[in-house]
């Protein structure tokens, strides 16, 4: 599929992962982010940071009236910026996502914001 026929709102799969360690953050990715968002959003592992993951999911990741949204999408991390639409890895995590909603009470959709933060 094209990227221009692919709706980010009515997908959301490149934001949801078993993975802990989806979204990586750099040290930029983390200063971009309030003292609060910091604490709540993001955990170390070692010396790494990355995005919390929540039931299959980025913490961030919003459903608003059946659209995704990005809760923190000014300020969200390079590698979700760098992410391309249609790109192979976007094929790929579709098709995964596709999978795995096909499987019961495998997939719990976000839920409506939990931290009450802003547009940005
Ligand atoms: S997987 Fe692709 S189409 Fe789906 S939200 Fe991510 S970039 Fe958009
Ligand atoms: S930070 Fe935003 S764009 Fe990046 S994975 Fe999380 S919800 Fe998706």
């Amino acid at each position: 599929m094209s990227a221009a026929e692919l709706d980010c709102q009515l997908c959301g799969a490149c934001c949801c992962s078993d993975s802990p360690g989806h979204v990586p953050l750099s040290g930029e990715d983390h200063a971009r982010l309030t003292p609060s968002e910091q604490r709540a959003l993001t955990e170390f592992r070692g010396t790494r940071c990355f995005m919390r993951m929540r039931r299959g999911r980025c913490v961030n990741l919003e459903l608003h009236e059946g659209r995704f949204a990005c809760a923190i999408y000014p300020r969200r991390p390079q590698v979700c910026r760098d992410y391309e639409r249609g790109g192979p890895a976007c094929d790929l995590d579709r098709e995964r996502f596709m999978e795995r909603a096909r499987m019961p009470h495998s997939f719990v959709l976000p839920e409506q914001p939990e931290l009450g933060f802003g547009e940005g």
